[in-house]
């Protein structure tokens, strides 16, 4: 029975210990393998190391307007976290199936190899391809990536990416983007008396917070909100922040890092550039005190871009239809969708499974939900089938 088949695979992938930024080669040859068994030709696209792949294949004819189906290999660490359960192994208990990676987001994975035969056997006027990548959890490092690869491969042009995060299977078309930056402040350490005659890191960086703040203030004001979101605006907000080394020395180094939520309708290279601006200009000040002064900005990661997929696009009718859910939503989380959307397709995400329970202790995919996902991927067979 296909939700018994399911519930295999996944208990296989979940066993796979593959957290972000780790090498995910276990997983992926499991899934080529599977993927081998069941006559389906895939790709690897290894990185440089050899010790991580991306993995996309196609089933259904080579011709236009196929529709991709992507989820990420890796999950969080479980450490210090309070698991009644074995992380690493699937624990079937009251209709849920408790796993570290069970609901985000091996379950859509699960879902997609189970359904291999429903799409062979639909007769496919198009196709439906597979694109599984790795270090997601770890700043979605590979979303752009693995949309190209699936772009440059394949001659024919694939329409639609359906990204399978958390969703209970509503279909979401707005994402928040999402960039995180170091900014390193270096002034001249001196006695604390000195405050006038040296430039003090802290007192410079304490500057910068204060400038980030009304920024994101000043976007509030001038009405750049969208209240598909909660929070409405982009956010932005400094997370840590290091200098100093005694009272009574003036810093000569402070580091912060910080990141952005933005929403669609705010430009993240706007508040970038002004930002640049502003440090160009106060650097310039404090060079005439101490000229070694300094204000370096780096991204901490890369910006993983929001996504906005507006109602009129073909997309959207579709996923509606083949998840039984037509109210459309937005997620606060970041995912890969915006960075299908970038290279060109029109996505959305919906996948199974509660994001409430992704990324803590005991997370689980209730079995009501990967038979959903089981049912959106039989009514995609049928609509490719067409
Ligand atoms: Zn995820």
């Amino acid at each position: 029975m296909l939700l018994e088949k399911t519930k295999e695979i996944l208990s296989k992938l979940v066993s796979f210990e593959v957290l972000g930024s780790q090498s995910n080669l276990s997983i992926a040859d499991f899934i080529g393998d599977y993927l081998k068994n069941k006559g389906v030709d895939f790709q690897f696209v290894e990185n440089e190391e050899k010790d991580k792949k991306l993995i996309h294949c196609r089933i259904g004819p080579a011709v236009d307007g196929g529709v991709i189906l992507s989820a990420h290999t890796d999950v969080v660490p479980v450490k210090g976290q309070d698991w009644h359960t074995e992380p690493f192994v699937l624990t079937e208990k009251d209709g849920k199936l408790y796993a570290r990676g069970s609901c985000d987001m091996k379950g859509f994975i699960a879902c997609c190899l189970a359904s291999i035969e429903k799409f062979q056997q639909a007769n496919l006027q198009k196709p439906v391809y597979f694109a599984f990548s790795y270090d997601e959890e770890v700043g979605c490092l590979q979303g752009y990536n693995m949309a190209l690869a699936v772009k440059n491969f394949y001659k024919e042009k694939p329409k639609f990416a359906i990204i399978g995060e958390a969703t209970m299977m509503s279909p979401v078309v707005g994402q928040k983007g999402i960039c995180v930056l170091k900014t390193t402040v270096f002034g001249s350490a001196g006695h604390s008396s000195r405050i006038k005659q040296e430039v003090s890191a802290i007192h410079v960086a304490a500057k910068l917070v204060v400038w980030l703040e009304n920024k994101m203030n000043e976007l509030v004001e001038r009405g750049e909100t969208d209240d598909r979101f909660t929070p409405n605006h982009t956010s932005i907000h400094v997370g840590q922040f290091n200098g100093g080394i005694a009272p009574n020395v003036i810093s000569d180094k402070c580091t912060f890092y910080w990141d952005v939520r933005i929403i669609p309708k705010s430009s993240l290279e706007e508040i970038l550039n002004e930002f640049d601006a502003y440090c160009k200009e106060l650097e310039k000040e404090l060079q005439t005190r101490f000229a070694g002064a300094k204000i370096i900005t780096e991204e901490d990661h890369p910006p993983v871009p929001p996504l906005d997929t507006p109602e009129h696009l073909e997309i959207v009718p579709l996923i509606q239809k083949i998840s039984g859910n037509t109210e459309l939503k937005t997620v606060a989380y970041a995912a890969e969708a915006g960075q299908f959307a970038l290279a060109g397709f029109e996505s959305v995400i919906c996948g199974p499974g509660d994001i409430a329970q992704a990324h803590r202790a005991n997370e689980f995919l209730s079995i009501d939900q990967m038979e959903k996902c089981l049912e959106m991927m039989e009514n995609l067979a049928f609509e490719l089938g067409k």
